[in-house]
C-alpha cells in the first residue's frame, strides 16, 4: 500500500492497524548562514528504507525543504533560491541570537521550512506512534529542540527518539537539551530490539540492520525534492586524522559492491529522473578499484547522462592518472580535495595522508584527464592549535597558483577526537559545556596569535578571484 500526501508519502506493506507508523522528520537549522551544497538527510533516508522494508507505515517530513511554496511565498521569509547542479540556499527567518553567541556581528537565522507550513505537514501525516529525528552539527540543536518543540505539541505524548552525529558527539548534553525522550547514539544495529521493546513489533527484516553492506538503499522516493541524489558507496576512513570524526562515527570500514552502486544510480535516475548525485563517502577512492571502479566504467559503457559531485574531500594519494580519467569520463563535475596544510611537518603531524608532491602530482593528473581549475576546490584546514595565519596564507597563494581555488575550512572543534583536548586547552570559551561554541563561523579556537579577524582576512584572501 502507498499513500501519498501533498508533501510526502507513506508507503507500507502490511497492514496500518498492526504495524507502528513512524515519522521521520530532519529538523530546522539554526546558524549565521546554511546552504544545501548536497546536504540531504542520508541517515534518516536509510532509516526510513529499513523500517519501511521491516514492515512498517513510515513518512518523512523535511523541515529544509527549499522548494515550500507556502515558505517561499510568506512576507516573513527571506526565500531561498536554486544554483548549481542542484545546490542552493536555504529559505531562512531572523530568530533571536542564542546568548552565548552574542558577541558575534552576524545575524541568526532559523533556516528551512516557515513553521506553519511544518505544523501542516505534520497534520496531514496523522498522529504516528514514533517520531524518530536526526541531527548533524552540535552547533545546530537550538533548531532541534524548536523543531521538537512543535512535535510535542502537534503529538502530545508520542515518543521521540533522536538519533545522527550530535547525538552521538553529545549524548548527555542531547540528553539534556535536545528534548527527545530517548538519544539513539552510534549505529543502528540495536534499533529492531529498542523498537519492539517501545511498540511490540517485531521488523521483519532483523539481518539488515546488522551492518553497512546489508542496509537497503535510501528512500530516494520519500524526498521532497529531487535536485540531486545522495549516494553512499562505503562508510569509514583508514585514516584517524586529530581533527576529524569519521572513526568515531564510523569505526568500522565497510563498502558496497559495483552492482549495488550502479543499480542505486541507474535507478535513482531513470525512475526519479535524477541527473546530479551527491557522494558522501569519506574514502571513495581508497580500495575502490573492485568496488566503486566497475560501476564508473559501466556507467561511462551504458552512456548514462549523469553527473557526479563530492563534496567530501577525495584522497589526493589515490588521483592516478587513470582514476583521473575515468573521474573525467564518468561525469564528475565538482571535486573537492583534501590538501588541509603545506607544510609538510603539520601533515605528517596530522596523520600524514598527503603532502604537497602528491598534491602536485595528483592535480596534474587531473588536469591531464580533462579537468579544469574551475570544477576543483582545496580545502585548507584554519586556525587548529599550533597553526599560524601565515602558514595559511601561504598555503592558500600556493593553491592559488597551480590554478585552482583554495577553500577555507574554518576549524571546528569536534568532541571526541583527538584534537579535542588541545582545542579545549587553546580556547578561552566553554567548549566543553557548550556546543554553540562548535560552530566553525565563531572560531572558537580565536587566540592573540591566530585571532577573529586573522580568520576573517584569510577567509577574504582565499575568495579573492
Ligand atoms: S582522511 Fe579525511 S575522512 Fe579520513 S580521518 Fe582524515 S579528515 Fe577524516
Amino acid at each position: 500500500m502507498a499513500v501519498a500526501c501533498k508533501h510526502f508519502s507513506v508507503g507500507t506493506g502490511m497492514d496500518m492497524s498492526r504495524t507502528p507508523f513512524i515519522l521521520l522528520v530532519n529538523p530546522w537549522i539554526t546558524d549565521f548562514a546554511a546552504h544545501d551544497l548536497w546536504t540531504k538527510p542520508m541517515g534518516l533516508l536509510i532509516l526510513a528504507s529499513l523500517l519501511r522494508n521491516g514492515g512498517c507505515g513510515v513518512a518523512l517530513v523535511d523541515c529544509l525543504d527549499r522548494h515550500d511554496p507556502f515558505t517561499n511565498a510568506h512576507p516573513d521569509v527571506l526565500p531561498g533560491h536554486d544554483k548549481k547542479f542542484g545546490t542552493g540556499k536555504y529559505p531562512r527567518m531572523r530568530i533571536p541570537k542564542p546568548e552565548p553567541l552574542f558577541e558575534m556581528p552576524r545575524f541568526y537565522y532559523r533556516h528551512g521550512i516557515h513553521p506553519e507550513s511544518f505544523r501542516k505537514k505534520l497534520r496531514c501525516t496523522g498522529s504516528p506512534d514514533l517520531i524518530c529525528i536526526g541531527s548533524t552539527m552540535t552547533y545546530w540543536y537550538p533548531g532541534l529542540r524548536e523543531t521538537v518543540a512543535v512535535l510535542r505539541e502537534e503529538f502530545p505524548g508520542v515518543p521521540v527518539w533522536l538519533g545522527g552525529i550530535y547525538a552521538t558527539l553529545c549524548p548527555e548534553h542531547a540528553a539534556r537539551f535536545g528534548g527527545a525522550d530517548r538519544i539513539i547514539p552510534g549505529p543502528v544495529a540495536g534499533f529492531p530490539d529498542l523498537l519492539k521493546s517501545q511498540t511490540g513489533f517485531d521488523l521483519t527484516n532483523r539481518a539488515d540492520w546488522a551492518g553497512f553492506r546489508n542496509w537497503p538503499p535510501p528512500a530516494l522516493d520519500l524526498m521532497p525534492g529531487r535536485d540531486y541524489a545522495p549516494i553512499l558507496t562505503g562508510v569509514g576512513c583508514p585514516y584517524r586524522c586529530p581533527y576529524c570524526a569519521s572513526g568515531r562515527l564510523q569505526p568500522r570500514r565497510e563498502r558496497l559492491g559495483p552492482e549495488r552502486i550502479y543499480e542505486e544510480i541507474a535507478r535513482g535516475h531513470a525512475e526519479l529522473g535524477i541527473c546530479d548525485f551527491a557522494f558522501y563517502d569519506d574514502a571513495l577512492l581508497l580500495d575502490a578499484r573492485g568496488t566503486l571502479w566497475p560501476a564508473l566504467e559501466r556507467i561511462v559503457k551504458e552512456g548514462l547522462p549523469v553527473r557526479f559531485h563530492v563534496p567530501n574531500a577525495l584522497h589526493i594519494r589515490a588521483l592516478s592518472r587513470d582514476w583521473c580519467d575515468l573521474l573525467f569520463a564518468s561525469g564528475f563535475r565538482t571535486l573537492r580535495l583534501g590538501l588541509e596544510t603545506t607544510l609538510d611537518s603539520k601533515s605528517r603531524e596530522w596523520g600524514g595522508k598527503v603532502d604537497t608532491e602528491m598534491f602536485l602530482a595528483g592535480l596534474g593528473n587531473l588536469f591531464a584527464a580533462g579537468f579544469d581549475g574551475s570544477r576543483i576546490g582545496v580545502y585548507l584546514l584554519c586556525g587548529l592549535p599550533g597553526q599560524t595565519p601565515e602558514e595559511v596564507g601561504r598555503a592558500v597563494e600556493f593553491v592559488r597558483e597551480r590554478g585552482v581555488r583554495p577553500h577555507i575550512a574554518e576549524y571546528s572543534p569536534i568532541p571526541g577526537t583527538p584534537m579535542w583536548k588541545q582545542a579545549v586547552e587553546c580556547s578561552r570559551y566553554d567548549i566543553a559545556g557548550e556546543p554553540l561554541f562548535h560552530n566553525n563561523s565563531f572560531f572558537a579556537c580565536r587566540r592573540p596569535d591566530f585571532t577573529y579577524e586573522d580568520m576573517l582576512a584569510l577567509k577574504k584572501l582565499a575568495r579573492m578571484p
